[in-house]
């Protein structure tokens, strides 16, 4: 995608005063459903309606969609409400029922993106129409991929493009469901810095009591609005019923966020700040994580001279780590005082690991 601000900043078109939010549940059950929690949602800072008609299952035999019926319920929502409609398109045919329904906005789901036959046929079955069209993250932590898939959206001619992020699949267990890799969407903001870039934390998170901070992280580095799963009876929703919340706790949720897009110099300043520091704090807290892990590896070998009965220093090891470490931290821009003093702890820290492993 070109750099330069080509596309037309769809956003602005919504006047808004605050980040764009797209709220509804994770599928559309019934028409019932649907209406009552597009009612709820009239009248606040909800701007796009969203609904789930035909649902990516990972395994078979788990809620797969209404199908097309739901579109019809959409279209009723939509003219009793006002608000925009978006749903998840995965091949040519949902885009063009899609179209034929009015529907206002579509997105490209994380196990679409990573398919580039998929969004290439979306594309070409988009050419020529204004729909907004949003693209998730694919599953897996490939910028590439991501940024394959809104080019081909923008080779095709479509002018009102945005990003969604919602997180990377680990096999690791983590506290989200999806593991943020907030960096991914970081560097893609600092690529292409007008292409309007939404968090959706409901996917972040799987849970529902984590959706308050994982917004305002997302807010705090500049994100442009939120996608918040929302469903009138969380509890008993045919998909992914842990991570939504009722409409009276979107609201909440709407209402505690910091960070609002009023543009004074001092919240310039602020923003700009906290938009940093949240910046310093995913580093800081990978720095943490790496570090754990390094630790890790240091146990093992701890057990493998254990075994053999080898001893823990080995110096010839340490000055070959040290002297290729302050050479990678002089490309880097470290000195080599702060390198010395950096891994003199590290290695002090894997020895006494290693230590409690060799002597119990
Ligand atoms: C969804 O939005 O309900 C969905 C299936 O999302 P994702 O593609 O992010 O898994
Ligand atoms: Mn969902």
């Amino acid at each position: 995608m070109k750099k330069e601000e080509q596309h037309t900043n769809w956003l602005d078109d919504f006047k808004l005063t605050h980040p764009l939010v797209i709220a509804g549940p994770c599928s559309a059950e019934t028409e019932e459903q649907v209406l009552k929690i597009a009612h709820e949602l009239k009248d606040s800072d909800v701007s796009i309606f969203r609904a789930g008609i035909w649902k990516p299952r990972t395994r078979p035999g788990g809620f797969e969609g209404v199908g097309a019926i739901g579109l019809k319920w959409l279209q009723k929502a939509k003219a009793q409400t006002g608000l925009l409609m978006a749903i998840e398109v995965a091949n040519a045919n949902h885009v063009k029922l899609a179209i034929e329904h009015d529907i206002d906005v579509l997105w490209i789901g994380a196990r679409t993106t990573v398919n580039p036959f998929a969004v290439q046929e979306i594309a070409d079955a988009l050419n020529g129409t204004d729909k907004i069209v949003l693209v998730k993250n694919p599953v897996n932590p490939d910028l590439a991929l991501w940024i394959g898939a809104l080019e081909r959206l923008e080779n095709a001619g479509i002018k009102k493009i945005g990003a969604i992020h919602r997180g990377f699949s680990t096999y690791e267990k983590t506290k989200y469901r999806n593991n943020p890799e907030w960096q991914i969407a970081i560097d893609l903001q600092s690529r292409f810095p007008v292409l309007p870039l939404l968090c959706d934390p409901s996917h972040i998170t799987g849970k529902r009591n984590l959706i308050q901070e994982v917004s305002q992280q997302a807010l705090d580095l500049n994100y442009d609005g939120l996608m918040i799963e929302t469903h009138i009876d969380p509890d008993n929703a045919w998909s992914d019923a842990a991570q939504q919340v009722t409409p009276a706790t979107l609201k909440q949720i709407i209402k505690e966020l910091r960070v609002r897009k009023v543009s004074d110099d001092a919240d310039d300043f602020t923003k700009e700040m906290n938009k940093k520091r949240t910046q310093i704090d995913v580093f800081d807290t990978k720095i943490v994580e790496i570090l754990g892990k390094r630790m890790m590896i240091a146990e093992e070998i701890g057990l493998l001279k254990k075994e053999k009965n080898v001893a823990i220093l080995q110096n010839k090891r340490w000055n070959e780590v040290l002297n290729k470490m302050i050479s990678e931290g002089e490309n880097k821009g470290l000195s080599e005082e702060f390198i010395l003093k950096l891994f003199k702890a590290i290695h002090q820290e894997s020895i006494s690991h290693q230590e409690k492993i060799i002597n119990n």
